[in-house]
């Protein structure tokens, strides 16, 4: 393979054309879009879409609300169950939920666009500004939430709801977890992470303490004792490893932490991106990494996946996506080892993979492939900060259908419980059961 010095650097596009590249990727539906699109909804009966919704929101409902000239109120339709609507309208794989069950997609295979609609209405409701709910009489009790992620959230805001004080220990500089670090820049533009957090907490009783992180300067222990009752939404800490030889060199970084720094850019022509880029993974994290790759000006991106397109998490609308944007999906691919020179990776040598017997391995073939950044996208793992307070199940946090881990008293939902499908939609969905039953169990 050719060695060349790996080039890396910033400012690989004209100024103008960042925000172009990073705008929003699904522009808004207009008022009239909006009524056109809601006019296509059967409002089914046992409507599919609503029992694929991991939140359960009632779609055909809101729909109609639309189409008679509601939007605010069909907004509230869906905050009921899910308060980050106007975030899971934007990141949610509709492709693969509701839209994919939509009876207008299985007969004709154009679903309802429920998101854009779903997107429509809870812009509607924030720019109208207020709070849809209100608080119940104070109960006197006070609820812990550690996290300040979609989960931690929907489980304060839902407990606010209920008249608990909620205090969220956080351990980043701001709210939103992955909504405001892990997302794709173009999926969520203009400060919206932020926006919904601060619509979110407008409805009172939930003070946030950044800062704290668990088992840093927080300690359980302590939280049982000064709170009623404790949730965690502390997500996933830790980053797989590849099992490839001289995985540490320079030059190997970990995709969630590149698009956490691209989110919290002030400039994005300041962030250094090669101009050959390897994405190792098959999920949301790689299709987001390697596309924005992409966008800040790498020439050549492509993503390794070491089984084939219909075994990656990530959609098939989200590889065609990432594919109508240049970036290459080799399939049936796994990195044996990085290349590496004077302690840079240059590139990677793989090898092409097959299923035998019902077992991947190596065909004993391999190539090599030249790189000046070598993204790792393999996943998180949960990290056990707590020193085996809390049962484990498979590696993260042990928790029953109302989310109640083995210790009474303590709640915990999201990324970190076993389980965990790493979507946005149903860490709301998690926080709002927990909190439904930490409800009870302080009213009992
Ligand atoms: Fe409307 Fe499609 Fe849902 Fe039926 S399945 S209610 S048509 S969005």
């Amino acid at each position: 393979m050719a060695e060349k010095k790996p080039d890396v650097s910033g400012k690989r596009l004209p100024s103008t054309a960042y925000a172009a590249n990073f705008s929003d990727i699904h522009p808004p539906l207009d008022h009239h879009e909006a009524l056109v699109e809601s006019d296509r909804c059967y409002f089914c009966h046992d409507a599919p879409c609503m029992v694929a919704c991991p939140t359960s929101i009632d779609i055909p409902m809101f729909i109609r609300q639309i189409q008679t000239g509601h939007p605010v109120t069909a907004a509230k339709t869906i905050f009921d169950q899910n308060i980050f609507g106007g975030m899971c309208a934007r990141v949610c794989p509709t492709e693969t939920l509701c839209e994919e069950v939509c009876v207008r997609e299985v007969a004709e295979g154009k679903p309802v666009k429920i998101g854009l609609l779903q997107r429509y209405a809870t812009d509607a409701a924030m720019a109208e500004g207020g709070h849809p709910f209100t608080r119940a009489a104070p109960s006197g009790k006070k609820v812990a939430v550690v996290g300040a992620g979609p989960a931690g959230l929907a489980c304060a805001h839902r407990l606010a709801m209920h008249g608990h004080e909620v205090t969220v220990f956080e351990a980043r500089k701001k709210s939103g977890g992955l909504n405001e670090y892990g997302i794709a820049a173009y999926k969520s533009v203009d400060g919206f992470a932020q926006r919904e957090v601060d619509f979110i907490l407008s409805i009172g009783g939930i003070r946030i303490e950044h800062g704290k992180a668990l088992g840093k300067k927080l300690k359980l222990k302590d939280l049982q004792k000064d709170f009623d009752a404790v949730f965690l939404g502390i997500g996933l800490q830790g980053v797989n490893a590849l099992g490839a030889k001289h995985e540490d060199a320079d030059g190997i970084e970990d995709a969630v932490g590149y698009i956490s720094e691209l989110r919290q850019a002030k400039d994005l022509a300041k962030l250094p991106v090669g101009r050959r880029v390897l994405v190792i993974g098959g999920g949301m994290t790689a299709i987001d990494v390697a596309v924005q790759s992409k966008l800040l000006g790498a020439e050549d991106v492509t993503i390794l996946y070491r089984r084939g397109a219909s075994q990656m998490k990530a959609s098939a609308y989200e590889q065609d996506l990432a594919q109508t944007r240049g970036v290459k999906i080799k399939h049936w691919v796994a990195p044996k080892k990085v290349l590496v020179k004077d302690g840079r990776a240059v590139g990677l040598r793989c090898a092409y993979m097959t299923v035998t017997k019902g077992r991947l391995e190596g065909t004993g073939e391999t190539f090599d492939l030249p790189a000046d950044m070598i993204f790792k996208a393999i996943g998180q793992s949960y990290v056990d900060v707590l020193g085996g307070a809390l049962e484990l199940e498979g590696g993260r946090i042990k928790a029953d259908a109302e989310r109640r881990t083995s210790v009474a008293g303590i709640w915990a939902g999201g990324d970190c419980v076993a389980g965990g499908k790493d979507l946005t939609v149903a860490s709301v969905d998690d926080g709002r059961r927990a909190a439904e039953s930490i409800n009870q169990f302080l009213k009992a």
